[in-house]
């Protein structure tokens, strides 16, 4: 069960997100940006916008678990390279959203709150930018928060705010709860919905740009399996998600790079419960569904399978041709 008011902060914490990051992107500075330590890229926005949507959710909803992504003890490890830089750019950037009197202290506490570990039968999810090399070029990203109750996510916020739109426009928020999905954009909201081509071979598969985050030989393999002969539409972030639940592609495949690696629950919980609540369908590359109930890593799946629900078991059935035994 998902709160009337569970569901406004959870809104509300997404569009100050993807305000700050609006407003920051293409604006970092030398210094602003750093490497964790699995090598992936970590900005002074990533930071602030955690900052935002947790200080959002405690200041409506009081204390939560949250199972964030970017933890206050890498913005230290970052502090020893530089300090000030660092630290001041985060608290610069979530002020604009939170206030001027927000002190440092507030700030990093409310990037800890998201240090839950996912082992609690309901907690929330946040990937503050998810597609950090995105936004870095320029491109795609997304803040993605999601309610996960007994391993289920029951609410999905997705904010896409560099999101091409059919009029023109750019900036999506994707809402999925209670069986259905809006979007809402400046022209204002209106029900997504996925959409299937008449045969596979005109579905539009989508995937990654970073040919580190998904095997693109596989999926032009798959693709040819399946007689789709279109160029992949290649976008970062859960944008990839939005983008099927509102019918921009039919198909998104993420498949496995590497033996072991353990997709994380926040790059997915938030779009995989927009897809299902547009009608679409959403498993791993078996066929089995994603399961949030192992704490902060999806353990029992590897890759994922995200379609319009039509053709999802063709899919499955052509990856399965296509890799290699687990
Ligand atoms: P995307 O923008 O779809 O390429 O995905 C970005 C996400 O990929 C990041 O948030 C990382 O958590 C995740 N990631 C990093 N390495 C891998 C990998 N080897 N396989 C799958 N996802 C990865
Ligand atoms: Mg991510």
């Amino acid at each position: 069960m998902v709160a009337e008011r569970e569901l406004a902060a959870a809104v509300e914490a997404v569009r100050s997100a993807s305000a700050l990051c609006r407003g920051a992107q293409g604006r970092l500075l030398a210094g602003e940006t750093l490497t964790k330590g699995d090598d992936s890229p970590v900005t002074v926005a990533d930071f602030a916008a955690q900052a935002v949507v947790c200080s959002v959710l405690t200041r409506s909803l009081g204390a939560i678990e949250m199972v964030g992504e970017e933890t206050a003890a890498d913005l230290a490890d970052g502090v020893d390279g530089d300090r000030s830089a660092l630290l001041d750019g985060v608290v610069e950037l979530a002020r604009r959203q939170l206030g001027a009197s927000t002190s440092v202290a507030d700030v990093v506490a409310s990037i800890a709150v998201g240090a839950s570990d996912g082992s609690s039968d309901r907690f929330w999810t946040l990937d503050p930018i998810d597609g950090t090399k995105g936004f870095l070029r320029g491109d795609q990203y997304a803040i993605a928060l999601a309610l996960v109750e007994h391993g289920e996510v029951v609410l999905g916020v997705l904010g896409c705010p560099n999101l091409p739109n059919p009029d023109g426009s750019s900036g999506a928020t994707f809402v999925a709860v209670d069986g259905r999905c809006e979007m809402v954009t400046e022209a204002g909201s209106a029900p997504a919905r996925v959409a299937a081509p008449a045969t596979i071979a005109e579905a539009r598969l989508c995937e990654s740009v970073e040919s580190g985050h998904t095997n693109q030989d596989h999926s032009a393999q798959v693709a040819e399996l399946l007689g789709i002969r279109a160029d992949p539409y290649r976008i970062d972030s859960q944008c990839k998600y939005g983008a099927v639940a509102r019918g921009d592609a039919s198909i998104y495949l993420r498949l496995p790079t590497r033996a072991g690696y353990v997709e994380k629950i926040w790059d997915h919980a938030a779009g995989k419960f927009v897809v299902e609540q547009a009608g679409g369908r959403v498993t791993d590359v078996t066929g089995a569904p994603l399961d949030f109930s192992h704490g902060r890593g999806l353990v029992a799946n590897r890759g994922v399978i995200a379609t319009d629900g039509r053709f999802h078991d063709e899919v499955v059935a052509a990856v399965t041709q296509v890799l290699p035994p687990a």
